[in-house]
């Protein structure tokens, strides 16, 4: 069988996106419209919804609910947050533990409401291990580990190559670091039962129609205009499609491929039993998860980033990167060697020009967005959402200011990428430099990280 290219992703190889909702039928009013119907623009409306029912919530979705990267993304949901050391720099380390114990709980959360909605999303709650093979990422764990104790999380392992292998067999692991703050979820399974949640609660959700341009209390289509007080954007690696935020967010690619189902004299070479998500310490970093159906599904950056900002077609990704993804699976567990891939696709994921995440209320206006995730979007989205919220209620004089509205990725401005040709030549030299790096790191004995890697951080400003 060939591999299947694109098709949206995997994760709807067996799962449909359900019955299309209707497109927006003509001028409407709203309390507060949606623009994008992926993990945060749900999550927003969930919890809206959940704490003023008398709301009037409308969502528009340019294709269908989980079009985006929350329907195809490699399913870790987990306590990463983008940015997170440039907040401790400038609100103080001591707010920037608070992110991260909201991050720790927000994972916690997701689990709950999805078991309280009946959502089913394939969950198990078994962690994230990332791997070191090389001495420089041993070197990059061991600092990354002290990083995220120092940041509170007292449950986290640093685990040495024997209990590394003693939970997944990767040819030449020297060492991994272990938090219990992470777990394995099927991604469409979240975003589509999220959308019904929501529509059941009574948001209006309106598919196949795209928000051409948002201005204060507008979001207008091709079909007719939302009028609202409140108008949020929640479009992450779309946004640069947007009227007027051409430069906002870098639509960045993310790839992945999942192989056929695994034997039970395959799974029993490698292990992973605790079906942790899985990641390594590479510049160019690979991320993976042993699905329910018994695959491993796989991911990394291939080309990363399209000239102007243009996105991918239905999630079609370029055979080379196909080839360097399994190069991947196969040097982490090189008794896969002749495994068939079923499916391989892309996404985008929106990336600031500090690389740091943040949800935003204008108060002047009633605009709001939430995003520059950076990947790690799958928790971040649902912190996001109970942020929106707040935010709104804040603003309507509905509620004061909670826990969650004095975190300091809220309301974060930034500077907008350079025009092109500079952001494409920009990315495409990160990522250059950083694969070299990874290359030299991987045939030397330094246990420091490559000069390469460290000059490309600091010049793109990650
Ligand atoms: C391949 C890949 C793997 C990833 N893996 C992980 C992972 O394992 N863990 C993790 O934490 N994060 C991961 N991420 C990132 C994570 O998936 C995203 O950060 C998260 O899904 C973002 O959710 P969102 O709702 O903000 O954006 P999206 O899911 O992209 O949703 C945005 C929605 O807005 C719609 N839209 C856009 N523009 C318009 C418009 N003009 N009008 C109307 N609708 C519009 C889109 O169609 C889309 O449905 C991955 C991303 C990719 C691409």
């Amino acid at each position: 069988m060939d591999t299947v290219n694109g098709g949206i992703s995997f994760w709807y190889a067996d799962q449909s996106a359900g019955a299309p909702r209707e497109p927006l039928a003509g001028d409407a009013s709203a309390d507060v419209c949606i623009v994008g119907g992926g993990y945060t623009g749900l999550w927003t409306a969930y919890y809206l919804k959940k704490a003023a029912p008398f709301l009037r919530i409308t969502v528009l979705e340019q294709k269908f609910c989980g079009y985006g990267a929350s329907g195809r993304n490699g399913g870790w949901l987990y306590n990463g947050i983008a940015g997170r050391d440039r907040y401790a720099a400038r609100h103080g380390k001591e707010a920037a533990v608070r992110l991260q114990e909201a991050m720790n709980a927000t994972v916690d959360e997701v689990i709950r409401v999805a078991a309280e909605e009946g959502v089913d999303a394939d969950v198990h709650h078994g962690g994230v291990l990332e791997v070191a093979y090389t001495p420089a990422q041993l070197a990059r764990l061991k600092s990354f580990h002290d990083a995220e104790l120092s940041y509170g999380e007292k449950d986290r392992l640093l685990l040495g190559a024997r209990e590394t292998a003693e939970r997944i067999r990767i040819a030449g692991a020297v060492g991994s670091s272990w938090t219990p703050h992470g777990a394995r979820i099927h991604p469409v399974k979240l975003v589509t039962g999220l959308a019904r949640v929501v529509e059941e609660l009574g948001v209006v959700i309106h598919e196949s129609t795209p928000v051409t341009e948002i201005r204060p209390k507008h979001a207008v289509t091709p079909y007719g205009t939302v009028r609202a007080p409140y108008v949020l954007r929640c479009t992450e690696g779309f946004t640069a499609a947007l009227k007027g935020e051409k430069r906002t967010w870098l639509p960045m690619n993310s790839s992945m491929i999942a192989t056929e189902p695994l034997s039970e004299e395959q799974w029993s070479r490698i292990g992973w039993e605790g079906r942790e998500t899985l990641g390594d310490m590479a510049h160019a970093y690979m991320y993976a998860q042993r699905t329910a159906d018994g695959r491993i599904a796989l991911g990394g950056r291939g080309v990363p980033y399209r000239y102007g900002s243009r996105t991918d077609n239905d999630g079609r990704t370029q055979p080379s990167t196909i080839a360097a993804l399994r190069e991947i699976l196969i040097r982490f567990f090189p008794s896969l060697a002749g495994v068939r891939v079923d499916h391989a696709w892309s996404g985008v994921l929106g990336v600031p020009r500090d690389w740091c995440a943040t949800v935003t209320l204008d108060r002047s206006t009633g605009l709001g967005w939430a995003g520059g995730y950076v990947g790690s979007g799958v928790a971040t989205a649902n912190l996001a959402g109970r942020t929106l919220r707040d935010l709104v209620q804040q603003d309507s004089g509905q509620a004061g200011p909670t826990p969650l509205t004095d975190l300091p990725w809220v309301d974060h401005r930034v500077r907008k990428w350079e025009p092109e040709p500079f952001r494409w030549i920009g990315v495409q030299g990160l990522y250059a430099a950083y694969r070299a790096a990874d290359r030299r790191e991987a045939s030397s004995n330094a246990a420091t990280s490559d000069w390469m890697a460290r000059y490309a951080d600091k010049l793109s400003g990650r």
